[in-house]
């Protein structure tokens, strides 16, 4: 057997699988890392799952509904109360995980000779996406606040002709919303060339967004080539259950069932997402609550003197350390577990409970006393 088992496409070899430390709570309790939503469902929520899924079982010997037809009807529904508007079930897709729709955009509209593009710093996972479907991948750079410059944005969308634009909003790991004029630009800009490009805004946090910062689902019936993408993963706390979807012209949900494996979703996905979207109030009830405890903890970093991106997400990126490292460390070694990642220096925490942000706190100055050369300057 060569050196070369198993063998493994070139561009693949040495490379780490992507994830976030996953470290056992009962050692580091207080865990802020992945921008989960740290309330779970209710007893009688979680009973009504569990019903839901006990129903499921008893045709578990058949394969699921392909086409997921009550559940796209129900995502429809709900999109239509969360700033969208006309959207209809013919206009949903869902995957497991919005990971899995990004990816399935990628397999349907990449390939060899395309290129996907975005704006750093961004979410890490787009690349991967790119690379998995043999996609030449492009990332221009945001400004200096991580807002996107318009013009520099557009010039780069028009000189890469890209086939799909990937933009989260709010963008992940700085937690910055995309304005809408930002958005329209883009879908203009992309429409301007053949074949044209899709521009995905992964609105992965989008329920968490300020008063005042629009969806980019408002901007759907004007731009045929806009997606927009939503998970159930953080605001609507099921991360466990792995379902994410996008709205979109009926036209490209057609080209994704073109690739998507055979019956993606299983029918406990199915029972489990649409149980909880009839529990949807009660999933969603701790938005405003964690939205209010961002506010408080960009303010409290702010006033620590800690340098702090504006954010409409329920994470926040802070910084800057000379040896980020190190205070990420201090914090584990501290109980608190937080995300080393985005720009050299700075660190991300994810938006937690009263007392886990007042662990966090704690942990932080301590840490940051400790080792005094991390104070910020
Ligand atoms: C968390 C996150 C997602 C959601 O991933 P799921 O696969 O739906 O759990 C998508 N995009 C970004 C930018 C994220 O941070």
């Amino acid at each position: 057997m060569s050196a070369a088992f198993p063998p493994l496409r070139d561009e693949l070899r040495g490379i780490e699988p992507y994830g976030a430390p996953q470290l056992d709570p009962a050692l580091v309790p207080v865990q802020l890392n992945v921008n989960e939503n740290p309330y779970g469902p209710s007893p009688e929520t979680a009973a009504d799952i569990a019903h839901a899924v006990g129903e499921a079982a008893t045709t578990l010997n058949r394969y699921p509904d392909r086409e997921f037809v009550e559940l796209r009807s129900a995502l429809a529904a709900y999109l239509n109360g969360s700033g969208g508007s006309g959207i209809t079930p013919e206009m949903v897709w869902a995957a497991n995980g919005s990971n899995e729709v990004m990816l399935q955009l990628l397999q349907a509209f990449g390939g060899p000779g395309r290129v996907a593009l975005s704006f750093a710093p961004t979410y890490s996972m787009y690349p991967e996406y790119a690379r998995d479907a043999l996609t030449e991948w492009h990332a221009g750079r945001r400004a200096e606040d991580f807002s996107l410059d318009l013009d520099a944005a557009r010039e780069l969308v028009l000189d890469k002709r890209p086939v799909v634009v990937l933009l989260p909003s709010p963008n992940n790991p700085t937690g910055t919303a995309l304005p809408p004029e930002a958005v329209t630009m883009l879908c203009e800009a992309a429409a301007s060339y053949e074949p044209g490009g899709l521009v995905v805004v992964d609105e992965a946090y989008g329920e968490f967004r300020r008063a005042g910062t629009p969806s980019a689902l408002e901007l759907l019936p004007q731009h045929r080539n806009l997606v927009v993408t939503r998970t159930m993963s953080k605001a609507f706390a099921l991360a466990g259950a792995r379902v994410g979807y996008l709205a979109a012209d009926p036209a490209v949900c057609d080209a994704i069932r073109v690739v998507r494996l055979p019956y993606h979703l299983s029918a406990v996905t199915q029972a489990t997402a649409l149980a909880a979207l009839r529990h949807a109030p009660e999933l969603l009830g701790r938005v405003d609550d964690l939205r209010v405890e961002r506010d408080a903890t960009v303010e409290w970093l702010r006033r620590e003197g800690f340098e702090v991106a504006d954010s409409d997400a329920n994470f926040v990126l802070f910084g800057r350390f000379a040896e980020r490292h190190a205070v990420w460390r201090g914090l584990v070694d501290r109980g608190v577990l937080i995300r080393e990642t985005g720009p050299d220096g700075w660190l991300r925490v994810s938006i937690g409970t009263a007392e886990e942000m007042t662990a966090f706190k704690d942990a932080l100055l301590e840490t940051v006393r400790q080792t005094s050369e991390e104070r910020p300057a």
